[in-house]
């Protein structure tokens, strides 16, 4: 890919409001994943650099966090204006270096400009409190600040949105940030980057860093500065990371793996629940911590269900996200092809049901077959993990308590999904999910309006809505004597 004068393609990091390159000159090559191609390189940044980011970022602090929100606020709004603009472009370079459907693109980059307008409606409504205190010469005053310097962490899966459901409520807040993409998918980011500079975003404010995850990581998680994590991604960084924060006692918001069920009872809608089973799993080559990894059918339903799931399952179109008509991408990598291998292997082995797919694609490289496993069962290993591919799992069940209790046997508690036309069902079974966002009837759960996250081992904090913006601010309690 070439750019243009002007054009978002970038091939260097934004530090402190300049674009650079690695100290050392080093660069990484990034492929397109639907053609094995080199896109372009990006500086293989480490240590140093993310220092002299954070060192930029705690310069702009002091004036970032004085501006008005209302004019921090204008400042998000034409970010977004400008990707609005642009939004053909940045879906291109979403699809070329993720794989997904240019149309998913689309989606994805509407939902980061959807972001960046919310939060920029949420930096007007920043407020605090006035306490009664306890004799009439006091005053009890409880404000709300920016928290600092902050640090983010994102993955590949949705390289664009993930951006903007950080650095947007932390612009509005009054933070600054520095944030390390992907290694897989570093232009979505700096592509954004340059839409923030055009913006007017300060110099230092928001920093793009790419490069060398571990040791970009450990310079974030151990700095006094930083006060602050987001990140996105799998449990087991997850916790590494939280480890290195425990030093500096930083504040975390970590979205991580999930293990959806996704329950169909006798009942339901049953063209509603295949139509959503298919997207939940499948969109993004199910690549999403939010899939429907479990998807858990009542015995009365269960041959029914199968039989359309089947049948929408083959209409699944398969090829380059940018070819017209295409539904389903690449895997990511060969890596992530061979643990759908892996998987596969072992729930037929453990007697899963083949029904469809179960093999790469004849397309090769990192293209597999969509694929679907019947009578699945807990022993097998997709039960406890993330498949992150392009393969639905059914299982069966007798009876709502059990649907309950196979549901909630996982680590995980992100996303739930249940199809069911009973209302005292719903209700029931909706308070017994120990899921941090339940779909009901529905798959759409991710939205600028609604707090996004999990329970458990999925996760601390929320992103999107109100909650949002509230991990980017700290409390000040002022008790003043008059
Ligand atoms: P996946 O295995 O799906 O790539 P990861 O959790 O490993 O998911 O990656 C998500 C993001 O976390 C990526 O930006 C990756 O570079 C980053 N990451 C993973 N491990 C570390 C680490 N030890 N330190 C810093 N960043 C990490």
């Amino acid at each position: 890919m070439r750019d243009s004068q002007g054009g978002l393609f970038r091939n260097q990091c934004f530090i402190g409001g300049r674009w650079v390159g690695a100290n050392n000159g080093a660069s990484t090559m990034v492929f397109d994943p639907a053609t094995a191609e080199p896109i372009g390189t990006v500086p293989h940044a480490g240590a140093e650099e993310t220092s002299v980011a954070i060192e930029a970022a705690a310069t702009a602090l002091a004036a970032w966090k004085r501006t008005p929100a209302r004019a921090r606020a204008g400042v998000l709004a034409d970010w977004a204006h400008l990707a609005e603009a642009r939004i053909d472009e940045l879906a291109r370079i979403l699809t070329t270096e993720q794989g997904k459907p240019l149309a998913e693109a689309m989606s994805e980059v509407g939902s980061t400009i959807a972001y960046l307008r919310w939060f920029a409606e949420e930096a007007r409504r920043i407020d605090g409190r006035i306490l009664q205190a306890p004799a009439a010469d006091r005053q009890y005053l409880v404000m709300r600040e920016a928290v600092g310097v902050c640090a983010a962490i994102t993955p590949w899966n949705f390289p664009s949105s993930m951006i903007a459901r950080k650095v947007a409520p932390a612009l509005a807040a009054g933070c600054t940030i520095v944030l390390k993409p992907a290694e897989q998918t570093p232009f979505s980011a700096l592509a954004l980057a340059a839409l923030a500079e055009e913006a007017g975003v300060p110099a230092g404010v928001f920093s793009v860093v790419t490069g060398d995850a571990r040791s970009i990581g450990q310079q974030m998680c151990g700095s006094t500065t930083v006060r602050k994590l987001s990140f996105t991604g799998s449990t087991q960084a997850g916790r590494v990371l939280m480890e290195q924060c425990a030093g500096t006692i930083k504040k975390l918001s970590l979205e991580l793996g999930g293990n959806a069920p996704f329950i169909v009872f006798n009942d339901c809608d049953l063209d509603a629940a295949v139509r959503s089973a298919v997207a939940a799993k499948f969109r993004n080559t199910g690549q999403m911590c939010t899939c429907a990894n479990r998807i858990l059918v009542q015995d009365g339903i269960y041959d029914r269900f199968t039989e359309k799931f089947l049948a929408a399952v083959r209409t699944l179109q398969v090829g380059n996200g940018l070819k017209e008509g295409t539904t389903q991408g690449p895997l990511i990598d060969e890596r992530a092809l061979h643990k759908v291998e892996q998987l596969v292997d072992d729930a037929l082995t453990r007697g899963g049901k083949l029904l469809s797919g179960g093999r790469k694609h004849v397309l090769g490289g990192s293209y597999y077959e969509p694929t679907v496993i019947g009578e699945a069962v807990p022993a097998m290993r997709f039960a406890r993990e993330e498949i992150f591919g392009p393969v639905a799992a059914l299982y069966r069940f007798a009876t709502e308590v059990e649907a309950i209790a196979l549901a909630n046997d996982t680590e995980y508690g992100l996303a739930a999904y249940l199809f069911s036309r009973d209302q005292g069902q719903i209700f029931r079974v909706l308070h017994a999910l120990e899921y941090g966002m339940v779909g009901v009837n529905t798959h759409l759960i991710a939205d600028e309006a609604a707090p996004f996250g999990g329970v458990k081992q999925s996760g601390l904090g929320r992103e999107g809505s109100r909650e949002g913006i509230d991990e980017y601010l700290e409390t000040k309690f002022a008790s003043i004597q008059l």
